[in-house]
C-alpha cells in the first residue's frame, strides 16, 4: 500500500467508458467516497477524463483527494477514431471494437495496481476480468453495478427457477418465483433474450459478470435501503452477497453547476431551459428523455412527436438525432444502424412558437429539469439512473422500456413502488433497427394526459408516494442516513483490513 497517503484508504475506480449511464454514476460514486475521506484514483482514458475534469477539479479545490490516472486506448489498432470515447454512443460493431481495445489495457492496468497496491478496486460490471486481478494481487475487488437491486433479484429468479421455459408463447405471462413480492409478472417478450436463448450474444458475457460477482469482495449499488428494503434483504440473505447501498449518488451534486454539467455539453444553455420552465405552471411540464443512447427507430420517433403535440401538455423532449453516434466507415456507408430521425413537418416551429415544447437535440441537464418545481412528470426509458434521479427529484413517471434492465426497472416503478404507469411497450428490443411502431401515438397521448391531469386521485396518490421516497432518499444520503452509513462502513472495513494485514506481516 502507498505510504504517502496519510493513512487514508486508497480506492481505485475503474469505470466503463463511452456509455454515460455507466460513466455518470461511477464518477458520482467516486466523488462521494473522496468526500468521505478516501484517496480516490479513477483509472480511465484521456477522453473520458476530459469529460469530467471540471467536476474533479472542483472537488480538488475543496481538498478532496481525487484524480484521474489515464491509459490511452489503442484506437488505431482497432480502427476506432481517436478520442471517440467522447461520443454519446456507438453501434454494436463499434462497441465490439471498443471492447477489444479495452482488453488491451488489462495488462498495464494490472501493472499499475501491482505498483500502487490500493486498498481496493471498484470495478464497473463490464470489467469482469478485474475479479481475477484482485484475487491475484490480494486487493479486494468491489463490483459496481449500474442497476438497482430489484432488477438483479428478478434476474436471479429467472436463473434459478427458469419460469420463462415453462410457457408456450412469447406473450404468455408468468410470475417470477421466490421474490419478496408475488405480483411480479413478465412475458418472454419483455425479458432480455439471453434468458431464453441461453449462451447467445451478450449471454456469455452476462455469465462472466455473475461469475465475477461471486468472486468479488462486495457489491456497491446506487440505491438506498428504504427504496427496496425487501430486495436488499433478498440480495444479502437469499443470494448471500455482501452489499453496500450508497445512493442516490446523484444527490451528491448540490450546486447548480454540478447538476448542469454531467458528462456532456447541454444542447441549449441551462439558463434558457430554466427560463422556459419558469414560464410554466407548477407541475405542468412533462420531461421526455430516453437516456444517453437513443433506442428509438425513426418511425416510433415520429409517432411520439405526434402524441406529445396532441396531448396539449407542455414538454421538454430530448429528441436526439443520433449525429453523435459512433459508426465505422463500412457501417456509415451501409447506413445500417444510424437511420436519421426526422421530426414531423413544421412540428418544431409550431411547438416552439406556441411555447408548448422545448426540443433539445442532444443533451439535457437532466437533474436541473427534474428538480424544477414546474416539472410534473417524466416519460422515461427506465434506465436505472433515470429512475433513481426521478425518485430523487420526487417526479412520477411514465415508463417506456426498450432494452437491458429497463423492463425490470419499469416493474419496480409501476408494480412495487406504484409511482408511475406503463406506456405499454411489450417488446424487449435489442439494437436491431426494426422499422416498426411498438407503441401507438394514441397510447402515448393517453398516458401523458392521464399522468399530467386526467388521472385524478390516483395520480395524487402517486405524487404523494414519490415525494415520500424523495424525502427518504435525501435522508439516506445525508449524515446519519443509511447510504451515508454504508459509505463510512465500507471505508472503515478497508481500514480494518489494513490493520489485520499489517499485524500478519
Ligand atoms: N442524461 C443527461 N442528459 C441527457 C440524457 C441523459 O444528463 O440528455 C444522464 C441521466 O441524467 C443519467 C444518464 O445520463 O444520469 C443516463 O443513464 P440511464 O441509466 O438513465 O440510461 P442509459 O443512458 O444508461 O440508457
Amino acid at each position: 500500500m502507498d505510504s504517502s497517503n496519510d493513512g487514508k484508504v486508497e480506492m481505485f475506480f475503474l469505470p466503463w467508458i463511452v456509455q454515460r449511464g455507466h460513466m455518470i454514476p461511477a464518477i458520482d460514486t467516486a466523488r462521494v467516497f473522496a468526500a468521505h475521506g478516501a484517496k480516490v484514483t479513477i483509472i480511465t482514458t484521456p477522453g473520458y477524463a476530459q469529460l469530467f475534469q471540471k467536476s474533479i477539479e472542483r472537488d480538488q479545490s475543496l481538498g478532496h483527494e481525487i484524480s484521474f490516472h489515464t491509459f490511452k486506448l489503442p484506437t488505431a489498432e482497432f480502427g476506432l477514431p481517436e478520442g471517440w470515447e467522447n461520443l454519446l454512443a456507438g453501434s454494436l460493431g463499434m462497441m465490439e471494437k471498443l471492447y477489444l481495445a479495452i482488453q488491451k489495457l488489462q495488462q498495464p492496468i494490472e501493472q499499475f495496481i501491482r505498483e500502487r497496491r490500493p486498498d481496493c478496486i471498484v470495478s464497473d460490471m463490464f470489467h469482469p476480468w478485474t475479479a481475477d486481478v484482485g484475487a491475484r494481487l490480494a486487493v479486494p475487488r468491489f463490483l459496481l453495478y449500474v442497476t438497482g437491486l430489484f432488477s438483479l433479484c428478478c434476474e436471479e429468479s429467472l436463473r434459478r427457477y427458469a419460469p420463462q421455459d415453462k410457457v408456450n408463447s412469447d406473450a404468455e405471462s408468468f410470475a417470477l418465483p421466490g421474490l419478496p413480492d408475488d405480483n411480479i409478472v413478465f412475458t418472454k417478450s419483455k425479458i432480455p433474450y439471453w434468458f431464453t436463448k441461453k449462451g447467445t450474444g451478450y449471454g456469455q458475457f452476462a455469465d462472466n459478470i455473475i461469475e465475477s460477482e461471486l468472486k468479488s469482495y462486495g457489491i456497491i449499488i446506487n440505491s438506498f435501503y428504504d427504496l427496496e428494503p425487501a430486495y436488499a434483504e433478498y440480495f444479502k440473505n437469499e443470494m448471500g452477497r455482501k452489499l453496500w447501498l450508497v445512493g442516490p449518488v446523484c444527490l451528491f451534486n448540490n450546486a447548480a453547476e454540478e447538476k448542469a454539467e454531467r458528462g456532456e455539453k447541454n444542447s441549449i444553455d441551462e439558463g434558457t431551459i430554466l427560463k422556459w420552465l419558469d414560464s410554466k405552471q407548477p407541475k405542468s411540464v412533462i420531461y421526455v428523455s430516453f437516456g444517453s443512447q437513443s433506442s428509438m427507430v425513426p418511425e416510433q420517433f415520429l409517432e411520439l412527436a405526434h402524441a406529445l403535440e396532441a396531448s396539449g401538455c407542455p414538454f421538454i423532449w430530448v429528441a436526439r438525432d443520433m449525429s453523435e453516434y459512433g459508426q465505422d466507415e463500412k457501417e456509415k456507408k451501409e447506413g445500417s444502424e444510424n437511420r436519421g430521425k426526422k421530426l414531423p413537418e413544421g412540428f418544431e416551429e409550431r411547438v416552439t412558437k406556441s411555447g408548448q415544447g422545448l426540443i433539445l437535440k442532444k443533451w439535457a441537464p437532466q437533474l436541473l429539469i427534474l428538480e424544477h418545481a414546474n416539472t410534473g412528470g417524466f416519460l422515461t426509458h427506465s434506465g436505472w439512473n433515470s429512475v433513481i434521479e426521478g425518485i430523487g427529484a420526487g417526479v412520477p413517471m411514465i415508463t417506456w422500456p426498450f432494452i437491458a434492465d429497463q423492463f425490470f426497472n419499469e416493474s419496480l416503478v409501476v408494480d412495487v413502488l406504484k409511482i408511475g404507469i406503463r406506456v405499454g411497450n411489450e417488446k424487449w428490443s435489442s439494437y436491431i433497427w426494426e422499422p416498426k411502431v411498438n407503441v401507438t401515438r394514441e397510447k402515448v397521448e393517453a398516458a401523458v394526459k392521464w399522468l399530467m391531469g386526467g388521472g385524478g386521485d390516483e395520480v395524487k396518490e402517486m405524487r404523494r408516494r414519490v415525494k415520500e421516497l424523495r424525502e427518504k432518499a435525501k435522508k439516506a444520503a445525508n449524515p446519519g442516513g443509511s447510504s451515508n452509513a454504508d459509505i463510512i462502513a465500507l471505508i472503515n472495513d478497508l481500514k480494518s483490513r489494513r490493520t489485520i494485514c499489517a499485524n500478519n506481516f
